[in-house]
């Protein structure tokens, strides 16, 4: 592509130098790869959901690896429903080059970096605030008025990386009040509930302001009176603050759930979670609700948390399907009622924690030999419905004695084992 702009002229026209304009090509085509293998996944995923034949699921999986996928129409499908359309990010970034760029100690002990500008050998100068230089390749990003300077950074050399993680082996489930619950009974994360609703609140509190100033200023246009619309426009409908409170919203929220997870690898060797990356098929977009949208996010960081930080940490990472989990008694494996943070079950007269009773389900996952990460919800269903007939004609005599009122009392979750 790069050969191809470069004898055509178009180049010409980015009016910035060649290194410039290269880095960044060579970046937005990494980019359009990751997607590329992202969509993949998701559609290895479709795969195994319509066929059990593992003769076509190889000849599918082949084509899919060889970029073949066109040929198929259901694969050809797949990628078009999967593959998302690049977002183009040229307008307020620039890629810099490790050997492009330095940085240099003012005398009053500033660190200043220095980056080509539009001419040759003429470098633009920016202070930074902090006294670290930047190694690397550079992501320069324009945002609110701010240059960001962004770059990698070896995992491994961060002081987190070098504690080790536990022996044991721990199921976790996520939640929304806390961000994970352990199958020990112990919940990591319990700020997040509070930082989720308290942005919530502001956020439709602060729209709804927004709504009205913008609705003032259209009428103060219609009116002809356009001084005042641009007033309005400029000084209170900015998204320079509302960028930073983002932003600063978004760094709370992930530094609760990385030190969720790190709490857990303190004690754990394997985790065992389920895939949250994985999305429900059915349901495409999530819409303007704003609830919703706060947790797919909040998902997706915890998702991104395990993975790295058992990376990072050395401990094995197991996914398992999840699916039930929340529904099963983790002691009878019976089909169970769950209200709020209780789950009830009517067979062993107990009321469990809702959270560590799904995370027992998860831990148990693990070992299942039945129940596969892409078993099927339906097919999940059905084998715990036999498990349990199976137990009901061994134990006719237990089956039909309910639990005592006493016996139930005494399971309550304010005095059950599990609660914590
Ligand atoms: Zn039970």
């Amino acid at each position: 592509m790069r050969d191809r702009w470069l004898a055509d002229g178009t180049h010409m026209q980015f009016g910035v130098l060649a290194n410039a304009w290269k880095e960044t090509v060579r970046d937005a085509m990494a980019d359009i790869g990751a997607n590329l293998a992202a969509a993949k996944v998701e559609v290895r995923r479709g795969i195994i959901r319509r066929t059990n034949d593992p003769a076509e699921r190889k000849r599918m999986f082949t084509a899919l690896k060889a970029d073949r996928w066109a040929e198929d129409p259901f694969l050809a499908r797949q990628m078009r429903k999967h593959w998302k359309r690049g977002r183009n990010r040229t307008h307020d970034q620039i890629v810099v080059r490790a050997d492009q760029h330095h940085t240099v100690v003012d005398g009053r002990g500033r660190l200043w970096l220095a980056v080509p500008g539009l001419e040759r050998r003429r470098m633009v100068r920016s202070p930074l605030s902090t006294t670290v230089a930047p190694t690397g390749t550079l992501r320069l990003i324009l945002r609110g008025g701010r240059v960001e300077v962004h770059y990698q950074i070896d995992a491994s050399q961060l002081r987190s990386s070098q504690r080790p993680c536990g022996e044991a082996t721990v199921g976790v489930d996520k939640g929304y009040t806390e961000a994970l619950t352990d199958s020990d009974g112990v919940h990591h994360g319990c700020g997040l509930g509070e930082l989720l609703a308290g942005e919530s609140d502001r956020l439709k509190e602060r729209n709804r302001r927004r709504a009205k100033l913008r609705s003032i200023a259209s009428s103060a246009a219609l009116r002809g009176d356009h001084a005042k619309a641009h007033r309005i426009k400029v000084n209170n409908l900015g998204t320079v603050k509302r960028d930073r409170q983002a932003a600063r919203h978004r760094a709370r929220v992930r530094t609760e759930i990385f030190t969720a997870v790190h709490r857990v690898v303190d004690k754990a060797a394997t985790v065992v979670a389920e895939d949250l990356t994985k999305s429900f098929a059915g349901r495409k977009t999530l819409g303007k609700n704003l609830n919703r949208r706060l947790a797919a996010w909040t998902k997706g960081v915890t998702a991104e948390a395990l993975t790295n930080v058992s990376e990072r940490r050395g401990s094995a990472l197991v996914h398992v399907n999840a699916a039930y989990t929340s529904q099963t008694c983790h002691r009878c494996g019976r089909l169970g009622r769950r209200s709020g943070d209780r789950f009830h079950c009517t067979w062993c007269g107990v009321v469990w924690q809702a959270d560590v009773n799904a995370a027992i389900n998860i831990l148990q996952r693990a070992g299942d030999p039945d129940i596969a990460l892409h078993t099927p919800h339906h097919t999940v269903r059905q084998i715990l419905q036999d498990r349990t007939d199976r137990h009901r004609a061994r134990l006719p005599v237990q089956d039909s004695s309910p639990a005592t009122p006493a016996e139930r009392r005494a399971n309550h979750p304010n005095r059950s084992a599990m609660s914590n």
